[in-house]
């Protein structure tokens, strides 16, 4: 049975996001489309592993069930065995390309512009709970990649310039004859650039890219839940030749409160009461996550584990709108230690009542 794993097989992080799979995806089903590898067993194969992994990887349902469980997925990889042409959204090559269309020579540009824009930088933020609850701004270090500052992102020394390729004469791609049609493939001497750098820049090896930490300012909405993603367009890495930049996605790590645990939008406390207090009801203060208190009255007779709500009281929603409410949850304190006289008066409580607690308990099991 297979076992590659699915992002090995697009090449890809797991904390890849969808653009990025869909890129990949893209890029190698047009290498190994059985259009474009006409006899070639191995290439259909591979074809159909990266067609697969990104049938599961591009569906966040399933790619998050795939994340808790791989192997679910791949008894299924037999399935793709038995018609050649079933190539499932993609039937052939002009379906493929059929927006970029960069195979044939044509539309470069297109490719070009895509290719130019600069990734996507993720990065975690940790958060004070006071902080995460009230919104805060903050500064957050970003490794981001930038155009070279000695040559300027050309990637060749200073005073000299790339060359542009003899092997493609510049167009980046090489046609090839392949039975019925020609067809274009990325230059292998320049990659695809169109350019050939002779003395490469001692700043960056050539690249015309340099890996440095950029301080971003980032605003944390209040009530920012732990584990939530904040898009800040455009602050990941500098785009190539002019491109875009790429996004800065803040991960937040909001720090957990001893007391108040989150659910939702809503903050659940275990808030002590004495089982007097329980028994004859009573007007008690209770701690709100936002550091203030209200006062909440617990009706005679509340029982251990009871919850109240107080509305508003919980942490507010990131987007704006209602905010959460905070549930207060009864814990009864039982005294561990007695005074004679609190024994005694307890015991003349038991005289009093004269109860059998469990009568209903015993009741509903002999029933049984
Ligand atoms: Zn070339
Ligand atoms: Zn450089």
């Amino acid at each position: 049975m297979e076992t590659k794993d699915l992002y090995q097989i697009l090449g890809v992080s797991k904390g890849a996001s969808q653009e990025e799979v869909r890129r990949a995806y893209r890029k190698l089903a047009r290498k190994y489309h059985p259009d474009a590898n006409p006899g070639d067993p191995k290439a259909e194969e591979r074809f159909k592993e990266i067609q697969h992994a990104y049938e599961i990887l591009s569906n966040p349902e399933r790619r998050r069930q795939y994340d808790q469980g791989p192997q679910t997925f791949f008894g299924g990889s037999q399935d793709f065995g038995g018609n050649r042409r079933d190539f499932g959204d993609f039937s052939n090559l002009s379906d493929l390309f059929g927006n970029f269309g960069d195979i044939f020579g044509r539309s470069t540009q297109q490719r070009a512009s895509t290719s130019l824009r600069g990734e996507d930088v993720t990065v975690s933020v940790n958060l004070k709970f006071s902080d995460a609850l009230k919104g805060v701004t903050t500064r957050v270090g970003v490794p981001v990649e930038e155009e070279c500052g000695q040559c300027r992102g050309t990637g060749a020394a200073p005073g000299t310039f790339p060359k542009t390729c003899s092997e493609c004469g510049g167009r980046g791609t090489r046609s090839q004859d392949q039975g019925f049609f020609a067809f274009s493939s990325v230059c292998s001497r320049c990659g695809g650039t169109g350019k050939v750098i002779e003395r490469p820049c001692a700043g960056c090896g050539g690249s015309g890219r340099v890996r440095r930490a950029r301080q971003v300012t980032v605003r944390i909405p209040a009530g920012a839940r732990d584990g939530m993603k904040i898009r800040v367009p455009g602050r990941g890495s500098v785009g190539k030749q002019g491109g875009p930049a790429g996004d800065l996605y803040v991960v937040t790590r909001v720090e957990e409160h001893p007391v108040f645990k989150r659910r939702g939008d809503d903050f659940v406390v275990d808030v002590p009461v004495s089982f007097v207090e329980a028994a004859l009801g009573a007007r008690i203060e209770v701690p709100r996550p936002d550091g203030g208190t209200v006062k909440l009255r617990l009706p005679a007779g509340t029982q251990d584990g009871k919850q109240f709500r107080v509305r508003g009281a919980g942490a507010p929603k990131p987007k704006g709108g209602k905010p959460g409410d905070l549930i207060v949850q009864v814990s009864l304190v039982v005294p561990d230690k007695l005074t004679r006289r609190e024994r005694e008066i307890l015991e003349a409580l038991a005289e009093e009542r004269n109860e059998d607690v469990r009568a209903e308990l015993f009741r509903k099991t002999r029933r049984l």
